[in-house]
């Protein structure tokens, strides 16, 4: 039987005058930010953290942590067991993109939550107690774990504030409790700016039935966190992340974008990187060489939502049609025809696996990002001046679309209408016709929409830049914790 947790060390200097310890859920797009985070404390005046991983995603981040140690940042892992198998699901399921099916969703959940024990444990048995836990939003397990052993806790939230701010109006509302139908449009209340959703589009954390417990627990976590710490950056969404931190009476911390720290090629593709990858990145990099500048489509859909099969088909045929170079990176195995990599070689590179997508969209030769529009992708490719193609499939990525389109003017709808998990999807949303010509549009009429991801990349870097509002944030939120601490001294 495994011990319950170890611990791995990136580098030997541990003497530092903040000890955070960082939970994030266990999700690529939870995990990949959280790493960050860590570098991003680390670098702040010799703070040591420790990052809480069970052994997948522990893998998927150890590049990432030896180089950090490499750079002498102070990060370590606690790794635990993941409890998958107790409560019934298959041994190595441990991470969301890993899970099959509703029912297996809600047993990740249960797992996950069992982890409290494990980590309380953990952190009694040390010399001496954390300064400060981050906790992911999804990780509200640890606020009894934290109020126990009086140590401040913050919440560290990976979706975007204009998505927290919305559901929390429209649940504060009580909007859903009036509506007939999910798919019946009403304005989001109290909002800075006019956005109009539906039941479907405007679902909150968790908000699906069987996870009520867990939804409960996440807005009881948030409310009793001593912060919020959020993945943006005022440039984005100043007016949201203000009106969030009032509406909840809490500081709030606009801390991004965090995917800016990196900027070498190593880390660029590194990052979550799962397992052998299919594609070597300087591969993709050559790939990309040959092509002029802004001329490629990137396509992807992040590491959990996947297309049904006749809307592959649809996208495969769209994409053929548009006759640009486009790398697509394919989760799904049905949907091809037998043809399809053969007539596009060359033009097409289709990547079935984990792809480097930092690398990618840092690359000049890209001019435009066909997305879900996870909250990650967004950020990445916006500082990185590209211009979003963007087409949601579920969670926050409906409100972020309007975000993107409506509210920063950096992106074009693709022209899904309704969620995944609604029946009409089984057949497809965006036919052939319709990818071909937002294909042309983002890439060849959007001019105005690439000017301002361009001018939004450079207030991204501006904001993390030293002195700018993302650096004052992190400094502030640093000084936060030290004076908490002073306190529970006392
Ligand atoms: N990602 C990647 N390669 C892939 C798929 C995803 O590097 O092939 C990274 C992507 O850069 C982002 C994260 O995984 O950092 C996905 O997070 P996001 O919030 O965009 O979407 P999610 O996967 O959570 O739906």
């Amino acid at each position: 039987m495994p011990a319950m947790f170890s611990s791995s060390t990136s580098t030997g200097t541990m003497a530092a005058p903040l000890h955070f310890v960082l939970v994030p859920l266990l999700a690529q797009g939870h995990v990949i930010p959280m790493m960050d985070m860590a570098r991003l404390l680390a670098g702040r005046g010799g703070a040591r953290v420790t990052v809480v991983l069970t052994p997948v995603h522990a893998a998927r981040s150890r590049a990432v942590l030896e180089h950090a140690g490499r750079a002498g940042l102070a990060i370590d892992f606690a790794e635990f067991q993941f409890p998958g198998p107790a409560v019934g699901l298959p041994e190595g399921c441990e991470s969301l993109d890993m899970v099959k099916g509703f029912s297996d969703f809600a047993l990740f959940y249960e797992a996950v939550w069992l982890l409290a024990g494990p980590l309380e444990s953990y952190l009694r048995a040390l010399p001496r107690l954390p300064d400060c836990l981050v906790a992911d939003t999804f990780s509200p397990w640890t606020a009894d774990v934290a109020r126990r052993l009086g140590v401040p806790r913050l919440v560290f939230h990976c979706p975007s504030t204009f998505f927290l701010l919305a559901v929390h109006n429209v649940e504060k509302h009580g909007v859903h409790g009036r509506v007939a139908d999910v798919l019946e449009p009403f304005e989001v209340p109290d909002f800075p700016v006019r956005t109009v959703v539906n039941k479907a589009t405007s679902l909150g954390l968790l908000q699906l039935p069987g996870l009520e417990r867990y939804r409960r627990d996440t807005l009881d976590a948030e409310a009793s966190a001593d912060g919020l710490v959020i993945n943006t950056c005022a440039a984005f969404e100043g007016a949201f992340i203000q009106r969030y931190g009032e509406a909840l009476g809490k500081k709030v911390w606009a801390v991004g974008p965090l995917c800016l720290l990196d900027s070498d090629a190593e880390t660029l593709a590194g990052r979550g990187k799962i397992g052998a990858a299919v594609v070597d990145a300087g591969h993709v990099v050559s790939w990309l060489d040959t092509k002029p500048q802004q001329s490629v489509l990137f396509v992807s859909f992040g590491s959990i939502a996947r297309l049904f099969p006749p809307q592959v088909a649809e996208l495969a045929a769209g994409l053929e049609a548009s006759n640009r170079p486009f790398i697509w990176v394919a989760k799904e195995t049905e949907g091809f025809d037998s043809g399809f990599d053969a007539r596009v070689a060359g033009r097409g590179l289709v990547i079935r696996g984990w792809a480097p997508q930092m690398t990618i969209l840092s690359h000049p030769s890209v001019g435009g990002f066909l997305t879900h529009c996870g909250w990650n992708s967004t950020l990445e490719s916006l500082s990185h001046g590209v211009p979003l193609l963007t087409w949601p499939h579920f969670a926050d990525q409906f409100l972020t679309e309007a975000l993107v389109v409506d509210v920063l003017g950096a992106g074009v709808r693709a022209g899904i209408k309704v969620p995944l998990m609604h029946p009409e999807v089984s057949k497809f949303q965006v036919g052939r016709e319709d990818v071909k010509k937002a294909v042309a549009e983002i890439m060849d009429h959007g001019v105005a929409i690439r000017s301002r991801a361009i001018e939004l990349a450079t207030k991204a870097r501006d904001a993390m830049a030293s002195g700018g509002s993302s650096d004052v944030d992190i400094g502030d939120m640093v000084r936060h914790v030290a004076e908490l601490t002073k306190k529970e001294d006392q």
